[in-house]
């Protein structure tokens, strides 16, 4: 089996086994760009090493050595020559891109010979000692597994010595120290001298990035990003060339286009004299690309090419590494940039615009789950603020939270329900975790690629970097800004749009669709052949649904519009009614409120199809908790005994507890109330009735479709048909109006989905309400499951992912799909749709397309992303 390949054996198509990295360098090479020449050990060859117990079987080992060989013919270098030594990185490279998650070693084959030989061959000592102490740092870090920290103590303790300021100005002579110091703390940490021979140390780095599959950062990396475990990664082996061989050198990473906005121009930043990692690390504030242009105008030119034909090739923004050796550029790395949505949608009409890519393509360009970004809340700028400082505007959206210092701070904060924003003078792959816990993140060192912006823009968080006017002090746990101190624990507000800090909180408005994002959403729309719905309780989050995109609502619960501050005491006396004329005269004062309600939900829905739900929680819900009211009794009982106050509490106290359920959630809710008090269905019947007639008056076109929640039987259904029915007849009489309307059920319990022929005979329409269904299929309580072990179930593998958010195809979903099927034998030409949360998750949506359902309902703020997420399920 062949396990390593020659840059010019690959392509660009061999991700699974070259890795991004791997293949994109094979491509590169394939299309003549200037990439130094080298080889990657297939991911099969890691789970081979994994496979034989984490050891390089013989065959790999083989492998490996002859295309050493065969890259040292090609380099004319030899790896370990004491003339002309061979030096090479060792870089990971998994399937998908994990941006600083793995190790990288860089100068590998220098020893204490061939660094000899690179100062005399470069005619520069300084430069030759400065990277022979770079790998050493890099392989013990990587390999050896020695703390940085040791390294860079004794490297400031000279610069200190000798009065330095910068590395830049240490000598080769400091260098040699340096290095003696190196491999002191090597000694004295593995109690064996540095490796001197390059194989070994070639073996040992190969290793080392296999191993670092399985580092902590990789692996939570992988569970964010939902990468499986057993891809593996590859190594890639290539000759090294030296951005730190002078002024005439750099390194520096670009974006074809600006992944922040999208904007169509190169967007990035370099370094002069530095190598790889200087630029990524954050460590020293690197230059805008476009100052390149001044310093190295003939450099500037070929990159630009070379950037324009890369996209042209990819047909995507590309994001891409590189180094200028003695003026000569070198390609390190591309790779298809990240990008915020808003760039995503910017790039991909663009793009389309262009000629580069067709609509289809630009559709399937922007990841649905990342649209919420946009639909996120920004600083209202109208409102007068006082700016503390201002950075580089790495990732946008704003937050407000208490600022921490430490990731591992913001971690426990968060869990403890606070809004954090974490401040570090710059981020590393193990601060991670903290990340994820903050909501924004604020550094004080490093540009808009470092790694803070980067992880920053993937998660969707905002991001400030490179803010050097902020003064960190770690110990103190606070930062200052001229003689402004802000502590541990203050409020901030950061806009990461902007770059700029605030102290304190801000108020923000709500976000709106640009124009990009407008027409990429009507390509959608072209595209897609299933209808997005929202769920709307009252005429605000109507008009919002309208403006995403809404074609109707599919769920308006009705139980919202009782719990009005207004409207509970009513309410209470309906429920709290001795007899049917005492509920009459209740539900009598409620109905006008009611019909008002849906007069202006109808009207924001300008003759589009409104499902309304009639009542489905169970009716203590609107009654006070027993305990807070048994403590009122009690004070009264000591305090005024005879007063009426205490009648009327006992009198509460004694319907709440005759209401107390064991099971609320599976006991007198839905339809089951609709059959024991049909006078509150009827009222609710009458009030849409009345409110379609009085549009009707105005010629507003309503559809109202009204829905019987929680049906399980077919008779339930049956019952309450009629008790709609005979409403609308007594309005209709009434008003003298004919109001077309139809009658549905929600499928939200096995037994409806199971008998869902039956229920047909009764129904114009179903929407299956997915979260109750998701309940009463696993036979969870959503309350309880969420918060006590759904999370443990999903980390354990037990559960692939929480079934409250994705459908759980397997199970509920079958169900959804007996349902669909039954319920078209007896009517083919039912209406279906979903109005559980599923309705705005993708692949959910896509679940819901392919078995044939006419439209999905999510919430007005989902509406978007079920568009988008819609037409892809069709392409
Ligand atoms: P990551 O996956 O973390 O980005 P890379 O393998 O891309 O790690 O290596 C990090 C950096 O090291 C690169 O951006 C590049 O600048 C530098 N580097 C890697 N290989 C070489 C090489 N052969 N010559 C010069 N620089 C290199
Ligand atoms: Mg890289
Ligand atoms: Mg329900």
């Amino acid at each position: 089996k062949k396990f390593v390949y020659l840059f010019h054996e690959g392509q660009g198509n061999m991700k699974d086994l070259l890795g991004g990295k791997g293949a994109n360098l094979a491509e590169m090479t394939r299309i003549g760009l200037p990439v130094p020449y080298g080889f990657t050990i297939t991911t099969e060859a890691c789970n081979a090493y994994y496979e034989a117990g984490k050891t390089i079987p013989a065959s790999i080992e083989q492998q490996t050595l002859e295309a050493l060989s065969r890259l040292e013919e090609k380099m004319g270098k030899k790896l370990g020559d004491s003339d002309n030594p061979l030096l090479v990185s060792v870089r990971s490279g998994s399937v998908f891109s994990m941006p600083g998650m793995m190790d990288t070693i860089l100068n590998l084959g220098m020893n204490d010979e061939t660094v000899a030989a690179v100062a005399k061959l470069t005619d520069n000592p300084r430069f030759a000692y400065d990277s022979y102490r770079r790998f050493i740092q890099m392989f013990s870090n990587v390999v050896l597994e020695i703390d940085t920290y040791y390294f860079e103590q004794l490297l400031e303790e000279t610069r200190e010595q000798k009065g330095y300021l910068s590395d830049p100005e240490l000598t080769a002579e400091d260098w040699k120290e340096v290095i003696a110091g190196y491999k002191e703390i090597v000694k004295k940490h593995t109690k064996k001298a540095f490796p001197q021979d390059p194989k070994e140390q070639l073996f040992l780095a190969i290793n080392a990035v296999f191993n670092s599959w399985n580092n902590q950062r990789a692996i939570v990396y992988r569970r964010l990003n939902k990468i499986p475990d057993h891809l593996g990664t590859a190594v890639n082996v290539q000759s090294m060339v030296f951005g730190n061989m002078g002024d005439d050198s750099g390194t520096g990473v670009a974006f074809t286009r600006n992944p922040s906005t999208g904007e169509p121009t190169l967007y990035g930043e370099y370094l002069i004299n530095a190598q790889g990692e200087d630029v990524v690390a954050g460590i020293r504030t690197p230059q805008p690309i476009a100052t390149l242009q001044e310093e190295m105008p003939d450099v500037y030119k070929q990159f630009t090419d070379t950037c324009h034909q890369l996209e042209q090739h990819y047909q995507e923004m590309q994001d891409i590494e590189f180094t200028v050796e003695r003026g000569k550029l070198f390609i390190l790395q591309t790779r298809n940039g990240k990008r915020t949505a808003q760039a995503a949608i910017r790039i991909a009409v663009e793009m389309v615009e262009e000629g580069i890519i067709d609509k289809k393509t630009a559709l399937l360009r922007v990841d649905p789950d990342q649209l919420n970004q946009l639909l996120h809340r920004r600083i209202d700028n109208s409102v007068e603020k006082e700016i503390l400082a201002k950075g580089l505007p790495a990732s946008p959206g704003a937050a407000t939270g208490q600022v921490v210092f430490d990731a591992d701070e913001a971690e426990q904060l968060a869990k403890e329900g606070q809004k954090v924003i974490l401040v570090r003078p710059e981020t590393t792959p193990d601060d991670i975790h903290g990340v994820v816990a903050s909501q924004a993140i604020l550094t004080s060192r490093g540009g808009m690629t470092s790694h803070a912006a980067v992880v920053a823009r993937g998660m969707g968080k905002a991001c400030i970097c490179g803010c050097e006017a902020i003064k960190i002090d770690l110990r103190a746990k606070q930062f200052t800004v001229g003689r402004i101190t802000v502590n541990f624990g203050d409020t901030i507000t950061i806009d990461g749009s902007t770059g700029e800090i605030i102290l304190g909180e801000v108020p923000m408005i709500e976000p709106e669709l640009s124009d990009e994002f407008q027409r990429l959403l009507a390509w959608a729309d072209e595209e897609r052949k299933i209808v997005v719905r929202a769920n709307a309780d009252n005429p605000e989050d109507a008009k919002k649904a309208f403006e995403f995109g809404a074609v109707g609502i599919g769920l308006c619960r009705t139980e919202h519009m009782f719990m009005d501050s207004k409207r509970v005491p009513i309410v209470q006396k309906m429920i709290l009614a001795e007899n049917f004329g005492e509920r009459k005269a209740a539900l009598e004062q409620l109905l006008p409120m009611q019909q008002e309600d849906f007069e202006g939900i109808f009207e924001a829905m300008q003759g589009y199809p409104v499902t309304v739900r009639l009542l489905d929680p169970p009716l203590h819900e609107f009654l006070p908790p027993k305990e807070e009211l048994l403590i009122e009794v009690t004070k009264l009982q000591i305090l005024e005994p005879q007063s009426e106050e205490l009648k009327k509490k006992e009198q509460l106290l004694k319907k709440v507890r005759q209401l107390d359920e064991y099971n609320p959630m599976l006991g007198l809710r839905g339809c089951r109330l609709g059959i024991m008090y049909p006078e509150i269905y009827e009222m609710q019947a009458k009030a849409i009735f009345y409110a379609a007639a009085t549009l009707a008056e105005r010629n507003i076109e309503v559809q109202p479709e009204i829905m019987i929640p929680l049906v399980g039987h077919v008779n339930e259904l049956k019952e309450m048909r009629q008790v709609v029915v005979d409403a609308a007849n007594n309005v209709q009489k009434e008003t003298g109006k004919k109001i077309a309307f139809t009658i549905g059920t929600m499928i939200e319990i096995p037994r409806a989905a199971v008998t869902a022929d039956q229920i047909a005979e009764e129904a114009d329409f179903f929407s299956f309400g997915t979260n109750d269904l998701t309940q009463t299929t696993f036979g969870y309580s959503r309350d309880d499951a969420e918060g006590k072990f759904l999370q443990a179930y999903v980390e354990n593998k037990i559960l692939p992912e929480n079934p409250f958010s994705a459908l759980d195809q397997t199970g509920v979903g079958k169900l959804v799909e007996t349902g669909v099927k039954l319920g078209r034998t007896t009517k083919p030409k039912l209406k279906l749709g979903i109005c559980g949360e599923h309705g705005g998750e993708k692949s959910s949506i896509e679940f819901f397309y392919k078995i044939g359902l006419d439209y999905v309902s999510c919430s007005p703020y989902r509406v978007p992303l079920a568009r988008l997420a819609a037409a892809q399920a069709t392409i």
